[in-house]
């Protein structure tokens, strides 16, 4: 069996990235080039549909976005002066070629390619329903629930998907190519991020900002929680067909999911991080010699640990960047190595120091455990966690794969029980309230907090219609699989 991420299993992973570009004779190179861009939100698979005039040439696939689209072969086939596209990761056991976006299906009005990012949380109860109306699914994505709405209902492209979208409830961004209008949307919580930019005369839609300056694009704005940008001839217009309600962007694309480079949201992921970091110094301080951030993700958090705390940065672990996408389901003798594989000490920057190691999360704790194991055996003289988030105890249901809630070491212990577990001298996560004074909020509003934290604090801003109806732990964690 061929596995994307044998050693990443004790991260969070974001479940997929988006990009559309209208209006440019190089659109499906150029969205080739913008996934790739975006292909940390997603390996396991992508997809591009273009629109040539008349047809609309497809192509997806298994595998990383170079792999797939690197090939003129493929890439001269999807002509057009409009495309959409997707990365997708999953490991529900169902993530065969049919759950691979874009989908594009022939309705009423004509040729509709669809592809999202998020999670519908009654995509099930909607799924049976529309079963029950005679609908035949080909795949178990949440984007079909839509299509299928959308071809149910009377009205142009925008209004029938408008409808549809008034009948689900989820966190989602999706990016929809009908002909010559590209249309983006974010769900009214604006949980998942969508960005536009700006090419020339040619209008895009991105998961993240860093979409943009691969090609050369300038970023324009966020769309809006709650928003549908229609982007056609006249240019986009936008529509505003929910409910208005305060935004509760995802805060864990702050901490770890986006890229450090792009823009979320008007602020930059980096600067957030370090931001994250100087707070964690501030609440969790600690006599050291050295700061060691978890490369990659703890890299900017461990900055700002280290200009407040005037302590040395180093990288005392690096990391091997050629382990760890495609490869070989690994025996449990080598995935006991996992650690080793990806990470190894720099032992001239750990023998006989006092190390503070900063990283973005601990999910299960198995890497977290290896980590410090590696460090102490490199001649570290005391060994000190902390962690830029705080422990993260409930599974997420909008679109971000999370072990189901058992298998979350701070769903079972204390702070003191995971600094036993994982073996370190002293562990401390920052406080929510301290997460959200680095985001620039004096502090957690109790009842309308700025985020998404869900996965912090159990409050789940939308509600968990299938979850509530699932009978076991078991359809739990399928749901919080499902992409
Ligand atoms: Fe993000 Fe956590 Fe909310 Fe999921 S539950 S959307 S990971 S903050």
């Amino acid at each position: 069996m061929v596995t994307t991420h044998p050693f990443d299993d004790d991260k969070l992973q974001e479940e997929c990235a988006i990009f559309g570009i209208l209006g440019n004779d190089e659109a499906a190179p150029l969205t080739a080039l913008g996934l790739h861009a975006l292909q940390h939100r997603g390996q396991e698979a992508a997809g591009i549909v273009s629109f040539d005039g008349e047809q609309f040439p497809t192509h997806r696939d298994m595998g990383l976005v170079g792999d797939i689209f690197g090939r003129h072969s493929v890439i001269d086939r999807l002509s057009g002066h409009a495309a959409i596209g997707h990365t997708r990761y999953s490991t529900t056991g169902d993530s065969g070629m049919r759950n691979v976006q874009p989908l594009f299906a022939d309705l009423e009005f004509g040729g509709l390619a669809i592809a999202h990012n998020g999670n519908l949380t009654n995509a099930l109860t909607k799924r049976r329903e529309l079963v029950h109306q005679g609908c035949i699914f080909q795949s178990t994505t949440d984007t079909e629930i839509i299509i299928h709405l959308m071809a149910t209902r009377q009205g142009t492209v925008v209004e029938r998907l408008i409808g549809s979208l008034r009948e689900v409830e989820g966190a989602y961004s999706i990016i929809a190519l009908a002909k010559d209008t590209l249309i983006g949307v974010r769900d009214p919580l604006g949980v998942r991020p969508l960005v536009l930019g700006k090419l020339g005369d040619s209008y895009i839609l991105a998961s993240e900002s860093c979409a943009f300056d691969i090609i050369g694009a300038d970023y324009v704005r966020d769309i809006d929680a709650g928003e549908l940008i229609v982007i056609d001839e006249d240019g986009p217009h936008s529509h505003f067909p929910f409910p208005p309600m305060p935004s509760r962007f995802c805060v864990f694309e702050y901490i770890y999911f986006a890229r450090p480079d792009s823009i979320v949201e008007g602020t930059s992921v980096y600067e957030a991080r370090k931001r994250i970091g100087m707070e964690l110094a501030k609440e969790s301080p600690m006599e050291a010699d050295v700061i060691v951030p978890i490369p990659d993700s703890g890299v900017p958090a461990a900055i700002g640990y280290s200009q407040e705390a005037g302590v040395p940065f180093e990288y005392g672990i690096i990391r091997n960047h050629y382990v760890g996408r495609t490869f070989i389901e690994p025996s449990d003798e080598i995935r006991h190595l996992g650690v080793k594989l990806k990470h190894s000490a720099n032992r001239a920057y750990i023998s006989g120091k006092r190390v503070v190691l900063v990283d973005d999360s601990i999910v299960r704790g198995t890497t977290s455990r290896k980590i410090v194991e590696m460090v102490r055996q490199a001649g570290a003289k005391e060994v000190h966690m902390r962690i830029s988030s705080p422990p993260t105890t409930n599974s997420c249901f909008y679109g971000v794969d999370t072990p189901e809630r058992a298998a979350l070491l701070a769903a079972r212990n204390n702070v003191e029980e995971m600094r036993q577990l994982i073996g370190a001298d002293s562990l401390s996560f920052i406080s929510i309230d301290g997460l959200y004074r680095a985001m620039g909020r004096p502090e957690r509003d109790g009842d309308a907090p700025h985020y998404c934290d869900a996965c912090f604090t159990g409050e789940y801003p939308i509600p968990l219609t299938d979850a509530d109806g699932a009978e076991d732990s078991r359809q739990l964690s399928l749901l919080a699989e499902i992409g």
